[in-house]
């Protein structure tokens, strides 16, 4: 608070109330880098998980390509579009091309699918450790161990899994990792980028030298102060955290192959986000389901990009092999800090309820 509130100072001035600025700021770098298992020195602060994306992307891409490695970026199509919509701009736009490497059902790729998709001419990929719609873990140790031995630069999106998951960059492999301070009960609008030692991107954003040339523009200290003491938070409470999310999210999914005919489980059964379930309702549009469940207090997410009378299936779901009506029928629930048992039940009531309604529409109109 006190950084919103008196302590105004710029971190990059010279004056008192900049150099303190600038000391929590540096504070705060020792926190996410020691939690990150890398130097201080390799974590640049930004403004959230897009933008981290975007800067490992656009920045290692065009950085390879100028040193004349070439122009050729894998990922897979179950990214989040700040990583997949970068991909598509830099090949409709800007002279790159990019493959994607091929999920199972579960929404996983293997090492060997990785390898098939390289090129002689591949200068970057980029796999997510969690799937934000389904929930699934990819092996990401592996995937990084296949570009290190094809001298390709690794980008990990680690959004969703940052306070669930260790987050060890060395353990990993990566040579880049963006996280975000929202998922893990700090800030919206702002996030923390590591990017291995030795390692030059280009920047997203010129300007000033803020953050040692690698990304302009004056420091956000409240934010950052906020987001570094919220994954200390996260990393020390994790595992009770964990435990609890994994009983809650047991429960939900138990519960609601239980009660709702024609649930299937998407996503990993066990290599999954721990407070993560994930649900494909087939016959059902799930812009309408989630209107029916946050009328009665329930707040869920879609898998697809839906608007009501216009479902638009889900791109991770038909990656996974669900055809178009399952793809617009996805249903994401996770439980949180505060969930308990009795939310979940509640949660699984309206569900129920809200989904039998909607299938008697279907079969009366
Ligand atoms: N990557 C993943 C996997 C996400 O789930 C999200 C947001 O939900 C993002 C990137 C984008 O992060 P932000 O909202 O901080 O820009």
């Amino acid at each position: 608070m006190p950084w919103f509130t008196q302590d105004f100072g710029n971190a990059s001035s010279l004056h008192g109330p900049g150099r303190k600025a600038e000391q929590a700021i540096e504070d705060a770098r020792e926190t996410v880098a020691r939690i990150l298992n890398c130097h201080p020195g390799e974590i640049v602060f930004n403004g959230g998980g897009t933008e981290g994306d975007n800067h490992a992307i656009r920045g290692g891409a065009w950085h390879m390509r100028h040193a004349g490695h070439g122009a050729h970026l894998v990922s897979s199509p179950v990214e989040h579009s700040a990583v997949g919509e970068t991909l598509v701009r830099l090949s409709e736009v800007q002279g790159f091309t990019h493959s994607l490497t091929p999920v199972d059902h579960y929404g996983r790729c293997t090492p060997d699918a990785l390898l098939a998709t390289c090129r002689s001419d591949t200068v970057l990929a980029s796999f997510m450790l969690a799937n934000n719609e389904v929930g699934s873990l990819q092996p990401v140790s592996e995937l990084a161990g296949i570009a290190r031995e094809q001298g390709i630069l690794f980008h990990c999106d680690a959004v969703q899994a940052a306070g669930q998951l260790p987050l060890d960059v060395f353990e990993l492999g990566v040579d880049l990792l963006s996280i975000s301070g929202h998922k893990f009960y700090g800030p919206k609008g702002v996030g923390a980028l590591y990017l291995r030692s030795g390692i030059t991107l280009e920047s997203n954003l010129t300007g000033g030298s803020h953050e040692d040339g690698r990304r302009a523009g004056t420091h956000n200290t409240p934010l950052i102060v906020g987001l570094a003491r919220a994954l200390e938070l996260a990393e020390q409470e994790r595992e009770e955290h964990v435990a609890r999310f994994r009983r809650m999210r047991d429960h939900l999914i138990e519960q609601v192959m239980l009660r709702v005919p024609g649930a299937e489980l998407s996503g990993h059964p066990v290599e999954r986000l721990p407070g993560h379930a994930s649900f494909v309702l087939d016959g059902i549009d799930s812009g309408t389901l989630l209107m029916h469940l946050d009328v009665n207090g329930v707040a869920a997410s879609g898998g697809s990009a839906c608007k009501t009378g216009n479902p638009e299936p889900s791109a991770v779901l038909l990656a996974m092999g669900y055809d178009e009506r399952q793809a617009t029928g996805g249903l994401r629930l996770t439980a949180g800090r505060s969930t308990s048992e009795d939310d979940i039940d509640y949660a699984v009531n309206v569900l129920a309820s809200s989904v039998e309604k909607l299938r008697r529409l279907v079969v009366a109109t």
